[in-house]
């Protein structure tokens, strides 16, 4: 059974993920603040990203480029050119339609929804601003809705400098923002949100090979950091879904509270991107193998993600409701690295020669591993609250402590205890705790 949205959205406010955006000036539609546990959260789901992507892989490299990038870089993607006609928009599905083109303003040719659209408008899905003081057409700029336009412009660079040879890639994480026209389910489709993307430079010949691989690629990431496969699913796009530059597309779809959506696109983009980038800036893009002689523009497998969407996925997927030795819980069963905390630090009571030897622990483990110490409310009621923020494993300090120098080390998901030393809690916690 998927969790219940409202229990999320409740969880994520009442715990500190998520807030809404100046929530003291009545909110700001559709802009969400990540809180202590969400902005550790979000990060881990990004650093497990790069890890997987750049750390641990001789073909991967990453960059940090700028939202704000020539104008031309817009125009060359097609995202100047496209969503300028008079569009409306499902509002069940999403789906965009130039009015124009529409048969039946009354039901969604894609979905049959009845729901009825947006209203009609001029629109161009980024966001326009200018540089420099004055505001004019001349001095207009885009923030980027997308983060793979400022890999393509690199490629010459980052092939150059990093000395690769194909097939490798290039990846980034990074803010995209798109003025969505119906932004919605909470940090789901937002305008202002985070990506993951790589682009992977490829022979033409090979590129079929390399979609299909980064396809089982990236099922196994979301796998190993404990998604629950029966919530995932992969859906090839037909011909007539594929987008301008895509000559194959796989959606990854989550099971949301509401249905299938989707966390991530893996596409073939083809040489559509390094060719318009060639042709109008006038550089050469070609890549030249010095093996074979040949001279060609690589294709690109794309895996493209967005992290703040999948964050909130990882964080529907953990959370479970169970009895437990007869009491209620609540639980985030989240992968030990993806958990905003790793490790809690409670001493049994606040008495002053226990809460010292807390602060000697918790100063023993804060150089390793995001701790939090805890000394309010009983000891009960800080297990709960450990649970429900996903942190796995939470230290106890009470009074045997003081004699033996033992602490007690009590496991989310099991709710087992091992009782070891302090000088053995570095290690024992280590082997729990992988990167
Ligand atoms: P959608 O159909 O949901 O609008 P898209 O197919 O336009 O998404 P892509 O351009 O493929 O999305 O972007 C790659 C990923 O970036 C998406 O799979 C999604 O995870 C994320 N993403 C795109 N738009 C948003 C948004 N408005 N808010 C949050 N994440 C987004």
């Amino acid at each position: 059974m998927p969790a219940d949205f409202d229990t999320i959205v409740n969880l994520a406010k009442k715990r500190g993920f998520v807030f809404q955006s100046s929530e003291i000036y009545g909110g700001i539609r559709s802009a969400y603040d990540y809180g202590p546990l969400g902005a550790e959260l979000l990060r881990n789901v990004k650093d497990q990203w790069w890890r997987s992507m750049v750390q641990m892989r001789d073909d991967i490299v990453g960059i940090d480029s700028a939202v704000i990038q020539a104008p031309s870089v817009w125009v060359a993607s097609g995202h100047l050119a496209s969503f300028s006609d008079p569009l409306v928009e499902c509002r069940e599905c999403h789906n965009r339609f130039r009015l124009d083109k529409l048969e039946n303003l009354n039901q969604c040719p894609t979905c049959g929804s009845k729901e009825s659209f947006t209203e009609p408008r001029e629109f161009n899905l980024m966001f326009r601003t200018n540089m420099g003081p004055i505001e004019n057409d001349d001095n207009a700029v885009y923030l980027r809705p997308e983060t793979a336009q400022g890999i393509f412009i690199n490629f010459e660079n980052v092939r150059r400098t990093a000395r690769k040879r194909i097939p490798f890639g290039i990846a980034q994480v990074g803010k995209s923002f798109r003025n969505e026209i119906t932004p919605g389910q909470f940090v789901f489709r937002t305008r202002e949100f985070e990506q993951m993307e790589m682009e992977f430079f490829c022979h033409p010949d090979e590129a079929d090979e390399w979609f299909r691989y980064w396809i089982d690629e990236r099922r196994n990431w979301y796998i190993d950091l404990g998604m629950n496969e029966e919530n995932l699913q992969f859906r090839e796009h037909e011909q007539d879904e594929l987008s301008h530059y895509s000559s194959g597309t796989y959606d990854v779809d989550y099971r949301f509270p509401w249905g299938w959506d989707e966390l991530e696109g893996i596409a073939n983009r083809t040489d559509f991107d390094l060719k318009a980038h060639a042709e109008y800036s006038g550089e050469d893009l070609t890549y030249f193998d010095p093996v074979t002689n040949e001279r060609f523009y690589p294709y690109v497998i794309e895996p493209a993600a967005g992290a703040t969407r999948t964050t909130f996925a990882f964080l529907i997927d953990a959370y479970h409701e169970e009895e437990v030795r007869g009491e209620q819980r609540a639980v985030l069963k989240l992968d030990a690295r993806l958990s905003p905390v790793k490790v809690a630090v409670l001493p049994l009571s606040k008495k002053d020669d226990l809460v010292a030897t807390t602060n000697r622990v918790a100063d023993l483990l804060r150089p390793l591993w995001m701790t939090e110490v805890d000394i309010t409310q009983s000891i009960g009621r800080r297990y709960r609250r450990q649970d429900e923020i996903g942190t796995p494993l939470a230290v106890t300090i009470d009074f045997d402590t003081l004699d033996d120098d033992q602490v007690t080390i009590r496991d989310r998901d099991t709710m087992d205890q091992d009782r070891i030393p302090i000088e053995n809690l570095v290690t024992y916690l280590a082997e729990r705790l992988p990167n």
